[in-house]
């Protein structure tokens, strides 16, 4: 199918902004709190009321443009976009319409970089709940700040749509703009959806695809678009441009609604609210807060450590991963065995235990002793894992478990078997002199093992190998 047609895809992601309050009023922003108890008359839209914006919301939405290298608009304006749903108690949703916050950016890929038409301010609706017969409302996510972030049609592929995703997605943790957690409706995305016969200059008909909660179903259900429209195409029909709801028990999407035009938004400027006015001295203020990103460390990591794209690309991932690496390094020159430990064994328990690093409970400063004693060769690989594990599980530090394990390790019976065994054939006259009776020559043979083993196996558990093997 590949030859015959072209994918094109645009996104719109809208990323629930990390404030304390709400965009236009001061009720506090909670997830999971009981139904409509943090409410008030301003984000239910009583009559009266004036919306009045979070500073901190606008701060946040102006680092996000700015790491998505946008223009940022001095003067831009919100509008009202109307639409009559119960989840929507003012019938109009605050947004930016004609100007908005930030424009003509870019998200760097892989190989491509997608261009970002437009980032802008808005306000989210409520919840409604279908429970049974029943629609309940919860208005607690009323007025919740948003940003809306819209790519131009540039994406090729449900892959790329997803490599666009995390990278958005990792930029924005990076700024703590957001937490993203898409299971708690912070990070959703709507991609549009076209395919065009190869050589064929104008984009097709597209779709829009809502309910997309994991990136999982991002990539089925572009997949499962993409089988659909080909199935029209190929029979000479047109795709109806309609947005599309997924269902993630069936894998399909079916008809939503027919796709509406902005017209039917009526949108008209907010009347309550001023020009946003940004001073250039703002915007330059802000980008100096601006942390180092996710591509910056990594350039570091391979030109301060020598460490490989791959191990460098894999610690950055999150912020926090790659702090708590400069954290270790800071006790423990070492870049190479620390990234390996990180990328591998901490990485590992991570994984298994579906934690996150800021979750782990080594501390940089606990992992950098276990490292140390490993470097200096005070401990093999294989006991610094073992170690390691044990760690996990006590707060032990891995001198204090080390020194514990020299007086009771006991349990290396390999060891033990071996040691007895190279002993007793080094002294074969000890050996006979035993068989002959005199017994008491034991204490000589249970003494070479223990030199042999730097005194790590218990005395008694060496007698009874002895006398085994003896027989
Ligand atoms: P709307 O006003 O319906 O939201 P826009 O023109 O603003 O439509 O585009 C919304 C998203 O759809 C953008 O991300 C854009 O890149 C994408 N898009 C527009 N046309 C197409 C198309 N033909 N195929 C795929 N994506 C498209
Ligand atoms: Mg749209
Ligand atoms: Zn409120």
């Amino acid at each position: 199918m590949n030859d015959k047609y072209e994918v094109i895809i645009g996104l719109e992601v809208h990323v629930q902004l990390k404030t304390k309050s709400k965009c236009f009023c001061s009720c506090p922003v909670e997830f999971g709190g009981l139904p409509n108890t943090n409410v008030c008359p301003v984000c239910l839209g009583l009559p009266g009321t004036l919306p009045v914006l979070n500073r901190k919301a606008v701060e946040l939405a102006i680092k996000a443009g700015l790491a998505l290298n946008c223009q940022i608009i001095q003067k831009s304006s919100f509008a009202r976009k109307h639409y009559f749903y119960p989840d929507l108690p003012k019938g109009y949703q605050i947004t930016q319409y004609k100007e908005p916050l930030a424009v003509n950016g870019y998200i760097e890929i892989e190989d491509s970089k997608i261009r970002v038409r437009r980032l802008h301010l808005e306000e989210d609706s409520g919840k409604s709940m279908h429970c049974g017969t029943e629609t309940l409302v919860d208005f607690n996510r009323c007025g919740v700040p948003l940003i809306e972030v819209v790519t131009e049609p540039d994406i090729k592929s449900p892959e790329q749509t997803v490599q666009v995703l995390q990278v958005l997605r990792q930029i924005l943790r990076y700024l703590d703009v957001s937490d993203c957690d898409m299971e708690k409706g912070h990070f959703r995305c709507e991609p549009n959806i076209s395919l065009r016969k190869v050589g064929e200059k104008k984009l097709g008909v597209r779709t829009e695809l809502k309910n997309l909660n994991s990136l999982r179903s991002v990539r089925e259900g572009l997949q499962f678009e993409i089988e659909r429209q080909k199935k029209i195409l190929d029979n000479n029909e047109e795709v109806i441009q309609e947005t599309l709801f997924w269902d993630e028990q069936t894998k399909t999407a079916g008809s939503m609604r027919g796709k509406e035009e902005s017209e039917d938004y009526r949108y008209f400027p907010e009347p309550d609210l001023p020009v946003l006015v940004i001073s250039q001295s703002e915007i330059e203020r802000i980008k100096k807060s601006l942390p180092l990103m996710p591509w910056q460390r990594k350039a570091i990591l391979i030109s301060n450590y020598g460490l490989s794209e791959n191990t460098a690309e894999i610690i950055v991932e999150t912020k926090e991963f790659v702090d708590y690496f400069e954290e270790t390094l800071k006790e423990i020159n070492d870049p190479h065995l620390v990234a390996n430990w990180l990328v591998t064994e901490v990485r590992g328990i991570l994984n298994e235990k579906g934690i996150l690093i800021q979750d782990f409970s080594i501390s940089p400063s606990k992992l950098a002793e276990l490292l140390r004693l490993l470097k200096t060769e005070k401990i093999s690989n294989k006991v610094a894992k073992d170690i390691f594990n044990e760690m996990l599980i006590t707060d032990k530090t891995a001198t204090e478990i080390l020194n514990l394990k020299d007086l009771t390790l006991v349990d290396d019976e390999d060891l033990l078997f071996n040691t007895v065994k190279e002993v007793l054939q080094e002294n074969p006259e000890v050996v006979a002199k035993y068989k002959a009776g005199k017994t008491t020559v034991i204490s000589y043979l249970i003494g070479q093992v223990q030199k042999k083993t730097k005194g790590k196996l218990k005395p008694q558990k060496i007698q009874e190998a002895i006398i085994k093997q003896l027989e």
